[in-house]
């Protein structure tokens, strides 16, 4: 008999997974908190084994069509005078093959992928469980074989069956907040930086849009933008006026999700749910397809929950550790730092072979996006756990 799975959450890993097991033979039901799909939302990018996942799955040309085409990032000091240029694969650390694009343009893809083969639940959300029933927002409540949460890093699936949030959450020590602003400086495809002390400002353009997107990322845990934004110079002033009227303000802490554990009984966790490595780590968009594949693959070949993580886990760990060394390099901690950062950057920008030099010194994410021999699951089907 075809095994049932419920996928708690429509996003990037939610999605793919419900792909995969389709694929593989099983009945899926995905809901969706959201009323309707996401589209729009801020740069993500598909690298290392996320790659050869998406080319599995057929949709790597039309993901690479979809790519923001962002060709150059710049820093600029306090003054708005422009310290160091890049080109825009260096700068966003991604090599020859790997694709940026909007997330919600990859979770439309990986939506078009089931739409019509899985049943997807918009506007519905994961309130209850016990054992294989889960209780709906609606009230309504349902059995399933296997429920997945892949909701995100505040994973209710996650708190309803391993427990409170705070058992597993571990912040990094910073915030980030990004929205869509009013393109005011005419960038075109390009990406430009202002570091202060504890605090870094950035805006980009993407191809096929005419706004901007501005992104904050700062230590500490204060939540008002505007303390912690006060007197800084560039366009700052002018990026937080927009935030303070953007529809779609996104702010949170910078943390990960670390748990011994992905799977209970009949649940399992997968994407940000399970190991969130955070937005510094820049794989977390990689981690959920990567994981959205394993998971089914095993599901389908007799490795079950056990065979996922043993795959699994020293990959998402590896990536994990990726976050904390990041943030620390794009949020400098003081005033003297961020000059040493800026006498470097200016002396850096003159060398005929920065690109390379800044090539090497993304060698760690590379080899941690590479880490880990995806086996052929093939198409099969024999959809019990
Ligand atoms: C500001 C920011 C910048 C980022 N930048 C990058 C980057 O440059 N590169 C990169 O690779 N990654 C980046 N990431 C990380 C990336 O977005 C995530 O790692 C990735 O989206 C994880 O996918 P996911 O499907 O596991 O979770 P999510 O994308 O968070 O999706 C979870 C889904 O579950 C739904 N949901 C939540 N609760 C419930 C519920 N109770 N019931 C039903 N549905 C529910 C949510 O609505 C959401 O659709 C960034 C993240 C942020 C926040």
């Amino acid at each position: 008999m075809t095994s049932s799975v419920l996928i708690v959450g429509g996003s990037i890993a939610g999605t793919s997974l419900a792909y995969w097991l389709h694929r593989h033979g099983f009945a899926v039901t995905v809901v969706e908190r959201a009323a309707a799909l996401r589209d729009g939302g801020y740069k993500v990018d598909i690298r290392g084994a996320a790659i050869d996942v998406v080319s599995r799955m057929g949709i790597l040309d039309t993901l690479r069509s979809l790519r923001t085409e962002v060709r150059a990032g710049t820093v600029v000091d306090g003054s708005g005078k422009r310290v160091a240029s890049m080109d825009g694969d260096t700068f966003g650390g991604r090599t020859h093959g790997d694709a940026e694009l909007l997330r919600g343009d990859l979770t439309r893809v990986l939506y078009d992928l089931t739409g019509n083969d899985v049943e997807y639940r918009f506007g519905e959300a994961i309130t209850a469980l016990d054992g294989n029933r889960v209780g709906f927002a609606s009230g309504s409540s349902a059995s399933y074989d296997l429920i997945i949460g892949a909701d995100g890093v505040h994973s209710t699936t996650r708190a309803l069956a391993f427990g409170p949030e705070e058992r597993f959450r571990h912040d990094l020590g910073y915030r980030i907040a990004i929205c869509s602003v009013p393109n005011h400086l005419g960038l075109d495809r390009e990406e430009v930086t202002y570091v202060g002390p504890g605090r870094t400002a950035l805006v980009y353009s993407t191809a096929g849009s005419s706004d901007a997107k501005a992104m904050f990322l700062y230590a500490g845990a204060e939540p008002s933008l505007r303390d912690v934004y006060a007197g800084s110079g560039w366009e700052v002033p002018a990026l937080l006026e927009a935030a303070g009227s953007a529809p779609d303000l996104y702010a949170d802490v910078m943390t990960q999700v670390r748990m011994d554990r992905w799977s209970a009984g009949p649940v399992a966790l997968v994407g940000d749910a399970a190991w969130c490595a955070s937005p510094a780590s820049g794989q977390g968009t990689s981690l959920a397809l990567v994981g959205a594949y394993v998971l089914a693959g095993e599901l389908a070949t007799g490795g079950g929950f056990a065979g996922y993580e043993r795959r699994m886990r020293p990959f998402a760990e590896r990536n994990q550790k990726l976050g904390p060394a990041n943030v620390k390099r794009m949020v400098l901690s003081t005033e003297r730092q961020v000059r040493a950062s800026m006498r470097m950057l200016a002396v850096m920008d003159h060398l005929p072979f920065k690109d390379r030099l800044l090539a090497a010194a993304m060698a760690p994410l590379h080899k941690a996006a590479n880490a880990i021999d995806l086996p052929e699951y093939g198409a099969a089907r024999s959809a019990s756990s």
